[in-house]
């Protein structure tokens, strides 16, 4: 059994965004939530500053809190290490959001769409659609991954920043860009045990 995983390669990532949009318009995410996110910063003063880029996700983790703390079992993770949301269980209370020491949840209050004449065709959801009242999060675009394709934005990124894998594989891709770069995990103190892993 794969446990899917991904490596963030911060020496590649210019800050494009694209895989921001290409999460958005995949998820169909409604106005304001992002379930996938680069934060920026300037470090340094000018002219000698340089700006970072920080790619941040859920990292579908190995013991996640969210799981543990969500009531009605909506949150669940799968054997192949995906933590996924069940929308139709989801009751909106918010405990996971409170609970994942990555902000990597956030709740939907409505979901309308923007528009007055009703969705266009970039708020038609490509899997699911994203109800109200519920908690969303990075899924690894799993209706992607399950046909073989990779995570949209890993798909877009146009340096290969996102590298997307199984690290179960000891000598596959992911286990060996952790090996050779010393790649880390965020917060590993909070004993979550992440399968995104940075190197760089
Ligand atoms: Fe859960 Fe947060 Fe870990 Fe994602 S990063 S699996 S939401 S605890
Ligand atoms: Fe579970 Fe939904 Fe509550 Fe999160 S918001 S803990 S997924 S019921």
């Amino acid at each position: 059994m794969p446990r899917y995983g991904m490596v963030v390669d911060l020496r590649k990532c210019i800050g494009c965004q694209s895989c921001v949009v290409a999460c958005k318009s995949e998820h169909n995410a409604p106005s304001g939530i992002l379930q996938t996110n680069v934060l920026e910063k300037e470090v340094g003063k000018f002219p000698n500053s340089v700006r970072i880029f920080l790619p941040v996700l859920c990292n579908h983790c190995d013991k996640p809190t969210c799981v543990d703390v969500c009531p009605t079992e909506a949150t669940y993770k799968r054997d192949d290490g995906l933590v996924m949301i069940i929308f139709d269980k989801c009751i909106g209370c918010g405990a996971c959001v409170e609970h994942c020491p990555y902000h990597a949840r956030v709740l939907v209050g409505d979901n309308r769409t923007l528009f007055p004449d009703g969705k266009t065709v970039f708020e038609k959801p490509v899997y699911e659609k994203i109800l109200s009242n519920v908690a969303v999060k990075c899924d690894f675009c799993h209706f992607r991954i399950d046909k073989g394709l990779e995570p949209a934005c890993v798909q877009v990124c146009p340096t290969g920043s996102r590298i997307f894998g199984d690290l179960s594989d000891r000598e596959g891709k992911l286990a060996r860009l952790v090996r050779d770069y010393k790649g880390w995990p965020m917060l590993p103190e909070k004993g979550t045990e992440p399968s995104v892993y940075y190197i760089g």
